[in-house]
């Protein structure tokens, strides 16, 4: 969590820095700061609480100016979100600053052992520690700023991306990382160092990852990186694709409303090149899960285990009703922070597949990691370019949703089911489990997904006011329960997650068929139900437990099949989705959910893109 920009180049540090930090907000906000080593060669830091306009109006009228500096905003993990433990931190002498992203695990022994020696603390964080052992390093005569840090990297425990820079060695930063995100930008006669790609697209298309247990020295001029024992890298830049223009709001007023409405773009991206032509059929093309048969690796596999979290985690309970369904193989999805202290059963014959969009959540990494010890052969989906997961795993298939920058997810949502769904038709047809006409068949049907996400989003999209109104009415409400039945179960799931996390409404979100073994009793004129009763083998049920429910007095929201005008008998509110095949249509049917619970929390004058308490990339345990 916790975003980390610093800048070393010709420019004044300050803009470029908070601008930087604006971009990175989504990663935490609870607290902003800077530290910039000035003309007069001192190192000024100005940090406050809270959001990131605190500081920006701190130091409206008295701006540091200086061309290198570091920024980060907090999500904080030790020491309440307060000035003091905000970010950068300095060391007793005031020359090092120095900024964080991670938990420090055994930052209690180092700070007693340093306090111990003199050194004086003044806030409560774990990060604290670092900027005093590269201080003592260099005090005990480390030769520079570079040997110090070398030399505190070993004794760490935990995770951290880190920066630091000296006023007495000016012109240089030092980041390290150890899993947690840091890429390095290559500009003209400037270098950066950020968490994400997102927060440079303005400067600079270059980027260089660095991978754990590494570090980098980067100038103006130059940027090398080295191993933790010193050895030097080479690592050729990657060109990103994404322009800065995608990651601004371009109109809308919230970021989560403008990626709602890029999900027709984003679903075609996912799909595009892994549907192919061929006489007159259609063949799902991943050359990457080719490449893995061609190797003999898919040979043993009688079982696949999905690894992720949050909203990925229910995009892979939709994963696993395609696989077994179609590539007729059990799948287990697992949440990734249960499955690492699970003891769990992985082998060789177990192929997994992890999602994470930042690829740098660290439980599913964690979770990834554990399972290629054990043997298994591991499938990763990211929408980050470089992020660790890709390092981790056999085969990445990026999801190319394009930056996500609202907290809650949904481009990676439906890209990561789009994927996903192309995935198990290509192990259906490695399988033979599925002949080229139902291939056929159903890929056409997928190829028609963004078209009719393009119309859903017309008919119950911005203009509409329908979606709006049934907002106002579920606005004052403290608790909705959502239900589905088979991947409708999925979509309930991440339907009532998206509206906890946006409007801060309790939802819950159930199978149909387990409301009446508890979950009823919260039912009442106050606690609407939100129901997926779109066409499957089980609607009839569906419709069944709704009535179940009606006669409790709650109120009813459908997202039913366009043209069933029967469920208005059995709902106040109604939103259609296309007709398609039952499996294809948790992409489309998440879809007014989304919607429902961004203009919910527009009622209840929530925070949208940045729901308390939350951050978007979850690289602490
Ligand atoms: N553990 C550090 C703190 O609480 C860093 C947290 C972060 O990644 O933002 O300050």
């Amino acid at each position: 969590m916790c975003g980390i920009i610093g800048y070393v180049g010709e420019q004044n540090a300050t803009p470029i820095l908070i601008d930087g930090l604006a971009r990175l907000e989504y990663r935490g906000y609870d607290s902003a700061g800077i530290a910039v080593l000035d003309s007069q060669g001192a190192i000024v830091v100005h940090k406050r609480a809270g959001k990131l306009r605190n500081l920006s109006n701190a130091i409206s009228s008295s701006q540091p100016h200086g061309v290198q500096g570091i920024g980060h905003t907090r999500w904080a993990t030790h020491g309440e979100p307060n000035d003091i433990n905000a970010h950068p931190h300095v060391d007793c002498t005031g020359d090092l600053a120095l900024i964080h992203n991670g938990i420090i695990e055994n930052y209690q022994e180092l700070r007693k052992e340093l306090m111990a020696e003199g050194h004086v603390f003044t806030s409560q964080t774990d990060t604290e520690i670092l900027a005093h052992a590269i201080e003592r390093e260099l005090a005990q005569g480390a030769e520079n700023l570079e040997t110090a840090v070398r030399n505190i990297l070993p004794k760490l425990r935990g995770a951290y991306a880190m920066v630091v820079m000296s006023r007495k060695e000016p012109g240089k930063l030092i980041g390290a990382r150890n899993n947690a995100p840091l890429i390095i930008g290559a500009g003209n006669g400037e270098s950066y160092f950020a968490s994400d790609m997102t927060a440079l697209l303005k400067h600079t298309r270059s980027m260089l990852t660095l991978n754990d247990g590494e570090y980098a020295v980067i100038t103006a001029a130059d940027i090398r990186i080295h191993t933790i024992d010193g050895k030097q890298v080479q690592r050729t830049p990657i060109h990103v694709e994404w322009d800065a223009q995608s990651a601004e709001k371009d109109g809308y007023p919230h970021y989560l409303l403008k990626e709602i409405m890029e999900q027709p773009a984003a679903a075609q991206r996912a799909l595009l090149s892994r549907i192919k032509p061929l006489d007159d059929r259609l063949v799902p093309q991943i050359d990457e899960i080719d490449a893995l048969a061609q190797s003999g690796k898919l040979k043993n596999i009688s079982r696949i285990i999905m690894l992720a979290c949050g909203t990925s985690y229910y995009a892979s309970l939709i994963g696993r009703a395609m696989l077994e369904r179609w590539a007729r193989i059990p799948v287990e999805p697992w949440v990734a922070s249960e499955f690492r202290y699970a003891d769990p059963v992985v082998g060789p014959d177990t192929l997994v597949i992890a999602i994470t969009q930042s690829g740098e959540t660290a439980d599913t990494i964690a979770s990834v990691r554990l399972a290629k010890e054990s043997g298994a052969v591991v499938v990763g989906l990211t929408n980050m370019v470089g992020s660790a997961l890709t390092r981790e795993v056999d085969v990445t298939l990026y999801l190319n949703a394009g930056p996500e920058i609202s907290v809650p997810a949904t481009k990676t949502f439906v890209t990561s089911v789009m994927t996903l769904t192309v995935l198990a038709l290509k192990l259906a047809e490695l399988r033979d489990t599925l002949d080229a006409f139902a291939i056929t068949s159903l890929l056409r049907q997928v190829e028609t997904i963004p078209a009719k996400m393009e119309k859903l989003l017309e008919i119950v999209g911005v203009e509409n006011n329908t979606i709006q109104q049934t907002a106002k009415w579920l606005a004052p409400c403290q608790s909705a329960m959502f239900i589905g039945r088979g991947s409708g179960y999925a979509v309930a799931r991440e339907g009532a997650l998206k509206l906890k996390e946006v409007s801060y409404i309790h939802a819950e979100g159930y199978q149909a068929g387990e409301l009446k073994h508890g979950p009823i009793t919260l039912l009442d004129e106050f606690t609407p139900l939100l129901a997926v009763a779109t066409h499957s083998i089980v609607y009839e049920k569906v419709i069944s437990n709704i009535q179940e429910v009606r006669a409790r007095r709650a109120k009813v929201i459908a997202v039913a099949t366009e043209g069933d005008e029967l469920i208005h008998k059995h709902a106040e509110s109604v939103f259609y989705v296309p007709e398609i095949d039952e499996l294809l249509v948790p992409a489309l049917a998440a879809i007014p959910f989304q919607l429902l619970a961004y203009y919910t929390a527009v009622e209840r004058g929530c925070d949208i893109d940045q729901p308390r308490n939350l951050a978007k990339s979850v690289t602490v345990e």
